[in-house]
Protein backbone atom coordinates (compact mmCIF):
# COMPACT_ATOMS: atom_id res chain seq x y z
CA UNK A 1 0.00 0.00 0.00
CA UNK A 2 2.91 2.35 1.08
CA UNK A 3 4.32 1.66 -2.32
CA UNK A 4 1.14 2.95 -4.18
CA UNK A 5 0.78 6.06 -2.14
CA UNK A 6 4.16 6.74 -2.85
CA UNK A 7 4.04 6.21 -6.02
CA UNK A 8 0.34 8.71 -6.68
CA UNK A 9 2.85 10.89 -4.58
CA UNK A 10 5.59 11.15 -7.18
CA UNK A 11 3.16 11.25 -9.83
CA UNK A 12 1.51 14.23 -8.12
CA UNK A 13 4.29 16.25 -7.22
CA UNK A 14 5.69 14.97 -11.16
CA UNK A 15 2.51 17.09 -12.63
CA UNK A 16 2.77 19.96 -10.27
CA UNK A 17 6.30 20.72 -11.39
CA UNK A 18 5.51 20.49 -15.03
CA UNK A 19 2.70 23.13 -14.02
CA UNK A 20 -0.38 21.10 -14.15
CA UNK A 21 -2.91 23.10 -11.65
CA UNK A 22 -5.65 21.01 -11.30
CA UNK A 23 -6.24 17.05 -11.34
CA UNK A 24 -9.62 16.08 -11.84
CA UNK A 25 -9.79 12.30 -10.54
CA UNK A 26 -13.34 10.29 -11.85
CA UNK A 27 -15.06 7.99 -9.73
CA UNK A 28 -13.71 5.04 -11.22
CA UNK A 29 -10.28 6.12 -10.40
CA UNK A 30 -11.08 6.89 -6.82
CA UNK A 31 -12.52 3.63 -6.95
CA UNK A 32 -9.59 2.00 -8.36
CA UNK A 33 -6.95 3.86 -6.27
CA UNK A 34 -8.71 2.91 -2.98
CA UNK A 35 -8.68 -0.70 -4.40
CA UNK A 36 -4.57 0.08 -3.89
CA UNK A 37 -5.50 0.12 -0.67
CA UNK A 38 -6.11 -3.06 -0.51
CA UNK A 39 -2.80 -4.08 -2.45
CA UNK A 40 -0.83 -4.98 0.27
CA UNK A 41 3.49 -4.65 -0.93
CA UNK A 42 3.96 -8.29 -0.65
CA UNK A 43 1.53 -9.63 -3.38
CA UNK A 44 2.14 -13.13 -2.40
CA UNK A 45 -0.33 -12.46 0.76
CA UNK A 46 -2.99 -10.88 -1.81
CA UNK A 47 -5.83 -13.45 -2.82
CA UNK A 48 -6.00 -13.21 -6.47
CA UNK A 49 -8.03 -10.52 -8.08
CA UNK A 50 -10.71 -11.49 -9.95
CA UNK A 51 -10.10 -11.18 -14.28
CA UNK A 52 -12.20 -7.89 -14.90
CA UNK A 53 -10.78 -6.11 -11.48
CA UNK A 54 -7.51 -7.10 -12.38
CA UNK A 55 -7.66 -5.52 -15.77
CA UNK A 56 -9.24 -2.06 -14.49
CA UNK A 57 -6.72 -1.60 -11.61
CA UNK A 58 -3.98 1.00 -11.83
CA UNK A 59 -0.36 0.01 -12.94
CA UNK A 60 0.90 1.63 -10.12
CA UNK A 61 3.47 -0.60 -7.67
CA UNK A 62 4.81 -3.89 -8.63
CA UNK A 63 1.29 -5.85 -7.54
CA UNK A 64 -0.62 -3.90 -10.20
CA UNK A 65 1.09 -4.09 -13.65
CA UNK A 66 -2.37 -4.15 -15.66
CA UNK A 67 -3.41 -1.39 -17.57
CA UNK A 68 -4.62 1.77 -15.53
CA UNK A 69 -7.89 3.01 -15.86
CA UNK A 70 -7.27 6.34 -16.65
CA UNK A 71 -6.79 9.25 -14.57
CA UNK A 72 -7.94 12.46 -16.92
CA UNK A 73 -6.20 15.88 -16.15
CA UNK A 74 -7.64 18.45 -17.79
CA UNK A 75 -5.22 21.52 -18.43
CA UNK A 76 -6.83 24.96 -17.24
CA UNK A 77 -8.05 26.83 -20.15
CA UNK A 78 -11.20 27.49 -22.19
CA UNK A 79 -13.34 24.28 -23.63
CA UNK A 80 -11.64 24.33 -26.82
CA UNK A 81 -8.41 23.98 -25.32
CA UNK A 82 -9.67 21.71 -22.51
CA UNK A 83 -11.20 19.21 -24.79
CA UNK A 84 -8.18 19.18 -27.40
CA UNK A 85 -6.33 18.26 -24.48
CA UNK A 86 -8.94 15.29 -23.72
CA UNK A 87 -8.95 14.39 -27.47
CA UNK A 88 -5.48 13.80 -27.53
CA UNK A 89 -5.48 12.02 -23.88
CA UNK A 90 -7.68 9.62 -25.70
CA UNK A 91 -5.53 8.78 -28.53
CA UNK A 92 -2.43 8.64 -26.68
CA UNK A 93 -3.82 6.13 -24.64
CA UNK A 94 -1.92 2.43 -24.85
CA UNK A 95 -5.63 0.83 -24.05
CA UNK A 96 -7.74 2.52 -26.84
CA UNK A 97 -4.37 2.29 -29.46
CA UNK A 98 -3.94 -1.00 -28.55
CA UNK A 99 -7.58 -2.03 -29.04
CA UNK A 100 -8.15 -0.13 -31.90
CA UNK A 101 -7.87 -2.63 -35.20
CA UNK A 102 -5.15 -1.57 -37.71
CA UNK A 103 -6.03 1.19 -39.78
CA UNK A 104 -9.31 1.89 -37.54
CA UNK A 105 -9.90 5.24 -35.44
CA UNK A 106 -10.39 6.09 -32.08
CA UNK A 107 -13.51 7.43 -31.16
CA UNK A 108 -14.30 10.56 -29.46
CA UNK A 109 -17.28 12.59 -28.92
CA UNK A 110 -18.76 15.53 -31.54
CA UNK A 111 -20.47 18.24 -31.45
CA UNK A 112 -21.57 22.03 -29.72
CA UNK A 113 -18.72 22.33 -26.52
CA UNK A 114 -21.97 24.81 -25.54
CA UNK A 115 -24.49 22.24 -25.57
CA UNK A 116 -26.83 21.70 -23.37
CA UNK A 117 -27.50 18.77 -24.40
CA UNK A 118 -25.09 15.62 -24.48
CA UNK A 119 -26.27 12.47 -26.24
CA UNK A 120 -24.49 9.10 -24.92
CA UNK A 121 -24.23 6.29 -27.13
CA UNK A 122 -22.82 2.95 -26.36
CA UNK A 123 -19.98 2.02 -28.92
CA UNK A 124 -18.59 2.94 -32.20
CA UNK A 125 -19.81 0.59 -35.02
CA UNK A 126 -18.10 -0.05 -38.49
CA UNK A 127 -18.97 3.29 -40.13
CA UNK A 128 -18.03 5.01 -37.20
CA UNK A 129 -14.16 3.31 -36.29
CA UNK A 130 -13.31 4.10 -40.49
CA UNK A 131 -14.52 8.21 -39.77
CA UNK A 132 -13.39 8.28 -35.83
CA UNK A 133 -16.92 9.95 -35.29
CA UNK A 134 -19.78 8.86 -33.06
CA UNK A 135 -22.93 8.25 -35.08
CA UNK A 136 -22.15 8.57 -38.48
CA UNK A 137 -23.97 5.07 -39.59
CA UNK A 138 -27.42 3.96 -40.24
CA UNK A 139 -28.23 4.51 -36.16
CA UNK A 140 -26.67 8.03 -36.47
CA UNK A 141 -29.05 8.90 -39.44
CA UNK A 142 -31.88 8.30 -37.24
CA UNK A 143 -30.04 9.94 -34.83
CA UNK A 144 -29.59 13.21 -36.74
CA UNK A 145 -33.48 12.56 -38.00
CA UNK A 146 -34.67 12.46 -34.19
CA UNK A 147 -32.32 15.64 -33.53
CA UNK A 148 -34.08 17.61 -36.54
CA UNK A 149 -37.28 16.60 -34.88
CA UNK A 150 -36.30 18.46 -31.90
CA UNK A 151 -35.86 21.53 -34.15
CA UNK A 152 -31.81 21.52 -33.56
CA UNK A 153 -29.08 20.10 -35.64
CA UNK A 154 -25.95 17.58 -34.65
CA UNK A 155 -23.48 20.77 -34.28
CA UNK A 156 -26.48 22.23 -31.49
CA UNK A 157 -26.04 19.02 -29.51
CA UNK A 158 -23.00 16.72 -28.06
CA UNK A 159 -22.84 13.17 -28.96
CA UNK A 160 -20.27 10.98 -27.31
CA UNK A 161 -20.61 7.07 -26.78
CA UNK A 162 -19.79 5.42 -23.50
CA UNK A 163 -16.57 3.68 -25.59
CA UNK A 164 -13.76 4.69 -27.90
CA UNK A 165 -13.20 1.82 -29.83
CA UNK A 166 -15.23 -1.18 -31.47
CA UNK A 167 -15.66 -3.88 -29.11
CA UNK A 168 -13.49 -6.41 -30.95
CA UNK A 169 -15.37 -9.78 -32.73
CA UNK A 170 -13.41 -12.43 -34.49
CA UNK A 171 -12.69 -11.49 -37.65
CA UNK A 172 -14.60 -13.07 -40.70
CA UNK A 173 -12.26 -15.07 -43.25
CA UNK A 174 -11.89 -11.75 -45.39
CA UNK A 175 -10.27 -10.11 -42.56
CA UNK A 176 -13.83 -8.02 -41.52
CA UNK A 177 -15.71 -7.49 -38.63
CA UNK A 178 -19.26 -7.78 -39.27
CA UNK A 179 -21.83 -7.69 -36.48
CA UNK A 180 -21.28 -5.45 -32.99
CA UNK A 181 -20.87 -7.15 -29.35
CA UNK A 182 -21.43 -5.16 -26.05
CA UNK A 183 -18.60 -3.55 -23.88
CA UNK A 184 -17.91 -5.66 -21.13
CA UNK A 185 -18.28 -4.01 -17.54
CA UNK A 186 -13.73 -3.47 -17.89
CA UNK A 187 -13.93 -2.13 -20.99
CA UNK A 188 -16.85 0.37 -20.11
CA UNK A 189 -14.31 1.13 -16.74
CA UNK A 190 -11.57 2.02 -18.84
CA UNK A 191 -13.35 4.74 -21.24
CA UNK A 192 -16.02 6.39 -18.75
CA UNK A 193 -13.24 8.56 -17.10
CA UNK A 194 -13.03 10.09 -21.04
CA UNK A 195 -16.81 10.21 -20.80
CA UNK A 196 -16.87 12.25 -17.46
CA UNK A 197 -13.74 13.92 -18.37
CA UNK A 198 -16.32 15.33 -22.09
CA UNK A 199 -19.33 15.82 -19.68
CA UNK A 200 -16.94 18.03 -17.27
CA UNK A 201 -15.79 20.18 -20.62
CA UNK A 202 -18.75 20.28 -22.21
CA UNK A 203 -21.19 21.16 -19.04
CA UNK A 204 -24.52 20.19 -20.25
CA UNK A 205 -27.95 21.21 -19.05
CA UNK A 206 -28.63 17.21 -19.08
CA UNK A 207 -27.50 14.01 -20.53
CA UNK A 208 -29.67 11.34 -22.78
CA UNK A 209 -28.62 7.82 -22.69
CA UNK A 210 -29.16 6.07 -25.77
CA UNK A 211 -30.12 2.27 -24.84
CA UNK A 212 -29.08 0.08 -22.29
CA UNK A 213 -25.76 -0.33 -22.26
CA UNK A 214 -25.20 3.47 -22.19
CA UNK A 215 -27.49 3.03 -19.25
CA UNK A 216 -25.92 1.14 -17.41
CA UNK A 217 -22.33 2.56 -17.92
CA UNK A 218 -23.63 5.57 -16.69
CA UNK A 219 -25.96 4.35 -13.72
CA UNK A 220 -23.78 1.06 -12.66
CA UNK A 221 -23.96 -2.41 -14.57
CA UNK A 222 -26.30 -3.50 -11.63
CA UNK A 223 -28.61 -0.84 -11.30
CA UNK A 224 -31.48 -2.16 -13.58
CA UNK A 225 -32.50 -5.50 -15.17
CA UNK A 226 -34.92 -4.85 -18.16
CA UNK A 227 -34.46 -1.34 -20.07
CA UNK A 228 -38.32 -0.88 -19.34
CA UNK A 229 -37.39 0.03 -16.09
CA UNK A 230 -35.68 2.91 -16.65
CA UNK A 231 -36.57 4.29 -19.59
CA UNK A 232 -38.78 7.21 -19.88
CA UNK A 233 -37.76 8.57 -16.74
CA UNK A 234 -35.39 11.10 -15.35
CA UNK A 235 -32.49 9.59 -13.34
CA UNK A 236 -29.37 11.68 -11.95
CA UNK A 237 -25.81 11.30 -12.82
CA UNK A 238 -23.29 13.21 -10.42
CA UNK A 239 -25.88 15.72 -9.98
CA UNK A 240 -27.12 16.00 -14.03
CA UNK A 241 -30.69 14.68 -14.84
CA UNK A 242 -30.07 11.50 -17.15
CA UNK A 243 -32.93 10.73 -19.54
CA UNK A 244 -32.62 7.02 -20.69
CA UNK A 245 -34.41 6.12 -23.75
CA UNK A 246 -34.26 4.02 -27.16
CA UNK A 247 -31.07 3.40 -28.81
CA UNK A 248 -31.62 4.36 -32.41
CA UNK A 249 -30.88 0.70 -33.56
CA UNK A 250 -33.88 -0.68 -31.70
CA UNK A 251 -36.39 1.90 -33.43
CA UNK A 252 -34.50 0.91 -36.65
CA UNK A 253 -35.31 -3.04 -35.53
CA UNK A 254 -39.18 -2.21 -34.70
CA UNK A 255 -39.99 0.76 -37.08
CA UNK A 256 -43.19 0.77 -35.77
CA UNK A 257 -44.68 4.19 -35.03
CA UNK A 258 -46.00 2.92 -31.38
CA UNK A 259 -41.56 2.81 -31.20
CA UNK A 260 -41.06 5.56 -32.83
CA UNK A 261 -43.64 7.78 -30.01
CA UNK A 262 -42.00 5.99 -27.26
CA UNK A 263 -38.91 7.64 -28.10
CA UNK A 264 -40.60 10.65 -29.18
CA UNK A 265 -41.98 11.03 -25.87
CA UNK A 266 -38.67 11.06 -24.00
CA UNK A 267 -37.27 13.31 -25.73
CA UNK A 268 -40.25 15.78 -25.23
CA UNK A 269 -39.07 15.29 -21.62
CA UNK A 270 -35.46 16.62 -23.09
CA UNK A 271 -36.85 19.58 -24.84
CA UNK A 272 -38.98 20.74 -21.86
CA UNK A 273 -36.60 20.40 -19.40
CA UNK A 274 -33.87 22.06 -21.45
CA UNK A 275 -36.36 24.80 -22.09
CA UNK A 276 -36.99 24.38 -25.75
CA UNK A 277 -39.93 25.35 -27.16
CA UNK A 278 -42.60 22.93 -28.26
CA UNK A 279 -44.87 23.35 -30.99
CA UNK A 280 -48.35 21.70 -31.63
CA UNK A 281 -46.95 19.44 -34.37
CA UNK A 282 -44.51 18.37 -32.35
CA UNK A 283 -46.29 17.01 -29.47
CA UNK A 284 -48.50 15.20 -32.28
CA UNK A 285 -45.69 13.26 -33.79
CA UNK A 286 -46.19 9.34 -34.72
CA UNK A 287 -49.58 10.12 -32.89
N1 LIG B 1 -24.10 3.14 -31.90
C1 LIG B 1 -23.59 3.75 -30.83
O1 LIG B 1 -24.00 3.49 -29.71
N2 LIG B 1 -22.64 4.63 -31.01
C2 LIG B 1 -22.18 4.96 -32.20
O2 LIG B 1 -21.30 5.81 -32.29
C3 LIG B 1 -22.74 4.33 -33.30
C4 LIG B 1 -23.70 3.42 -33.15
Amino acid sequence: MRLALNAITDELRRLKASGVESVSVSDEGIAALRGLAAVPATPKAAAPPAPAEREARPALGRAAPAPAVPVVVLPEGDKAARWEALRQAVLDDPVCRAKVRPGKKIVIGVGSLDAAIMFVGEAPGAEEEVQGEPFVGPAGQLLNRMIAGMALSRGDVYIGNIMNWRPDLPLGPDGVQTGNRPPTDAEMAHCLPYLRAQIEVVNPRLLVALGATAAKGLLGAKSFGALGEVRGRWHDFSGRPLMVTYHPSYILRNPTNRTKRLIWEDLLKVMERAGLPITEKQRGFFL
